[in-house]
């Protein structure tokens, strides 16, 4: 799954699928930046085969090969990984946070982290938001984790009196059709209207079903938004849009998953990434030629835009006014 060159099929496929969908603005609301330095050995394959240094200017690099002639801004945080250096990481982060106006990022976070730590570092930082992830998460396995043993409430309540978004992956087998899960992020984001939710993947929507089926225990909340990033099927972009509204859905890229060549599908009650190490692409009808899962998630994202037969006012909102909107309100 390490195939980071872009060839030129991928640049075919933009041309040919996605040129004339993706407006001249983009604002990719969950990219990853990050250096190997402050990542444990062994590196995910991924990203040793990436950039060393993976800064603004190189991931607007990497985004201009695929998706050339946009004016580029972003919400970055680091690369959430086991032994990672929490204090180096998010310090580089501040950096180009520092160097470029274009960009803002969310501090990486942990559940043992001091509420107060936590703030004083996003003030000097000047961080717009938290990144929590369950890989952090007090209880094992880390992918059955309920949200407040990876996210608990006091570093919400922060969120909430900074005015901080919180990045949000969700994890357990259902993701938002289990009610842990929705009831937790409900009530969290009642209580505390300040803090800005951003559920990540269409809400982990890679079975677009759970998102589907759990949406609407959301409805109404003012302070939720979900972004696209590396999400490959149409089915829970469209449920967040009809549900939630044509505000709340915000394009991310999920670089450097960007580079992952194949996709991800919803099978029976969960799902699956195809690619190449777990798949025999061979088939008798055509070739079967997989394409960077960046360019499978703008292609889902188009049919979901069709499916609901958006104008293109509203396809802007998703690739850069909604997140505008979201990260001026913190102001
Ligand atoms: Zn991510």
């Amino acid at each position: 799954m390490n195939d980071y060159g872009i060839t030129a099929a991928d640049q075919d496929f933009f041309a040919g699928h996605l040129e004339t969908f993706v407006p001249a603005n983009v604002f990719d609301a969950h990219c990853h930046l990050y250096r190997h330095s402050d990542l444990a050995a062994p590196l995910p394959a991924l990203v040793a085969a990436g950039p060393r240094i993976a800064d603004w200017t190189s991931l607007v690099r990497h985004m201009d090969a695929i998706i050339p002639r946009r004016s580029y801004s972003g919400l970055a945080f680091p690369y959430p990984a086991v032994g990672a250096d929490f204090q180096g990481a998010n310090q580089f982060l501040a950096e180009e946070i520092a160097r470029h106006g274009r960009l803002r990022g969310e501090m990486m976070i942990e559940p043992a982290m001091d509420p107060e730590f936590i703030r004083e570092n996003v003030r000097r930082c000047r961080f717009s938001g938290l990144k929590c992830y369950h890989l952090f998460s007090r209880s094992k396995p880390t992918f059955e984790s309920p949200i407040e043993d990876y996210l608990p409430e006091e570093q919400i309540r922060i969120a909430h009196e900074e005015r901080l978004a919180i990045t949000l992956h969700m994890v357990r087998a259902r993701a938002l059709a289990d009610p842990v899960n929705h009831q937790y992020i409900a009530r969290m984001a009642r209580k505390y209207p300040g803090s800005r939710w951003i559920l990540a993947h269409a809400a982990r929507g890679f079975n677009p079903y759970h998102t589907v089926e759990g949406i609407e225990a959301l409805e109404g909340i003012g302070n939720i938004w979900c972004d696209t990033s590396a999400v490959t099927e149409p089915g829970a972009f469209e449920a967040i849009v009809r549900t939630l509204g044509i505000d709340r859905l915000l394009y991310g890229s999920d670089f450097p998953v960007t580079h992952l060549r194949g996709r991800c599908v919803a099978i029976g009650d969960s799902f699956l990434w195809l690619s190449a190490e777990n798949t025999n692409f061979a088939a008798r009808h055509a070739p079967v030629k997989p394409v960077l899962v960046l360019l499978e998630s703008l292609r889902a994202l188009k049919q979901a835009c069709w499916n609901l037969r958006l104008s293109d006012s509203h396809v802007e909102k998703i690739f850069h006014g909604n997140a505008a909107q979201l990260l001026a309100a913190q102001g």
